[in-house]
C-alpha cells in the first residue's frame, strides 16, 4: 500500500489516498473541496478511486461526495455523522459554501474493521469535534480528522461538538499500545509519541 497526501484550500485540508499498487485502486480519506485536484491526482498517478471514507461530515472534509458518488465512488461515513451529509450540520451554510447533499453508501460503527481493496481499516469512534467523528487506524497510521492535530486538538464549538468528549477521545488514542504516525485533517503530520509528550490540551502520563 502506498500513501499520498494532498493539502488543499485556505483551510489546508488534507486528503489522503491509500493506494493498492497491485490493483491500481485507491481509498480516499476525506475528499476536501477541490474536485478537480482529486480527479487530476487520480489521473496523474493512474489509479481509480473506489471509496471515500470520511473522518466526519463537515463540508471542508466531505466536499464533492455527491459528485464522486455520481462517478461511481462509494461514500462511507459513521452512523452518527451520516445525517450531516443531508442537512446543514455539515456547516456549509455557515461558511457560505455550496454543498450537494449525499446519501452515504455505507454507515460504519465503532470498532468496525473494514477491508477494502485488500487494505485493512479499523474504525475508532473519537467523538468531540462532532458526535460522529472517527479516527481510522491503518497499519502504523492514524487518520485523526479534526480530533487530533500537531500539538493541538479540534474545535468543539460547532453543533454536536463536546470538549470533554474530545479530550476523552484523544486520551483513548494515546492509550493505544506503541507508536503511530498521525495524519490529521489539517496541517502537518505528527506521531502519537510526540503528542503524548507535547500536546498541551490533553493531560497524559
Ligand atoms: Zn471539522
Amino acid at each position: 500500500m502506498k500513501l499520498y497526501c494532498l493539502s488543499s484550500g485556505p483551510l489546508k485540508v488534507n486528503t489522503y489516498f491509500l493506494v493498492n499498487e497491485l490493483t491500481k485502486t485507491a481509498i480516499v480519506i476525506d475528499s476536501a473541496e477541490n474536485y478537480k485536484l482529486i480527479k487530476n491526482t487520480e489521473k496523474n498517478y493512474g489509479f481509480t478511486i473506489k471509496y471515500v471514507l470520511l473522518t466526519h461530515a463537515h463540508f471542508d472534509h466531505a466536499g464533492n461526495v455527491k459528485k464522486l458518488q455520481d462517478d461511481g465512488v462509494e461514500i462511507y461515513v459513521s452512523k452518527l455523522d451520516a445525517p450531516k451529509l443531508l442537512n446543514d450540520l455539515n456547516l456549509s451554510l455557515d461558511f457560505g459554501r455550496k454543498f450537494d447533499y449525499c446519501v452515504a453508501d455505507y454507515e460504519f460503527s465503532d470498532n468496525e474493521e473494514l477491508v477494502l481493496e485488500d487494505i485493512k481499516i479499523k474504525v475508532i469512534y473519537t467523538p468531540g469535534h462532532t458526535d460522529g467523528s472517527v479516527t481510522f487506524l491503518v497499519e502504523d497510521m492514524l487518520f485523526t480528522g479534526d480530533t487530533l492535530f500537531l500539538e493541538s486538538v479540534g474545535r468543539t464549538d460547532f453543533p454536536t461538538g463536546n470538549k470533554e468528549q474530545l479530550i476523552e477521545s484523544v486520551k483513548g488514542l494515546f492509550a493505544l499500545d506503541g507508536d503511530y504516525k498521525v495524519y490529521p485533517g489539517h496541517q502537518e503530520f505528527t506521531t502519537l509519541s510526540h503528542e503524548r509528550k507535547y500536546n498541551a490540551f490533553v493531560d497524559y502520563d
